[in-house]
């Protein structure tokens, strides 16, 4: 797999196996490194998915954040279709009753976050990668 769609997977791969009670994993069986397309996998929750892919020369935290909404997305989608629905990551601020949202953060170093703007402007939960520490 290309490095950059490497780095760019794992702080989200963890965040939904910590921080969500599905299952997910890395599905490089259908990608093409060779095709000369951007880089990209199949990001497996359950039995359904999403694609996803990276800039290989973009910046590195804007290609997590990217990733982090694209797979925010289909782990909404799973509860929906489980019967289970419900926001992800939910907001531990505001008693689960609404969804994060991705934000890139700049200080102190850039970096990708699950942010809440309920209450206007940007509070960071977490970094993307780092929603286990929540619990
Ligand atoms: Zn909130």
């Amino acid at each position: 797999m290309h490095d950059a769609l490497r780095a760019a997977l794992e702080p989200v791969l963890r965040d939904v196996r910590e921080a969500s009670d599905l299952t997910a994993d890395i599905d490089e069986s259908l990608a093409d490194p060779d095709d000369g397309e951007q880089p990209w996998v199949w990001f497996r929750i359950l039995r359904a998915g999403t694609r996803v892919g990276v800039d290989p020369w973009g910046v590195p935290v804007e290609n997590v954040a990217g990733i982090a909404e694209e797979v925010q997305d289909a782990v909404i989608e799973t509860y929906g279709d489980r019967g289970t629905p419900r926001p992800w990551p939910a907001c531990p601020l505001h008693q689960q009753k609404h969804k994060l949202l991705v934000a890139i953060v700049e200080d102190p170093a850039p970096h990708a976050a699950w942010v809440c703007t309920r209450e206007g402007g940007q509070r960071e939960v977490s970094e993307v990668g780092g929603l286990s520490g929540l619990r």
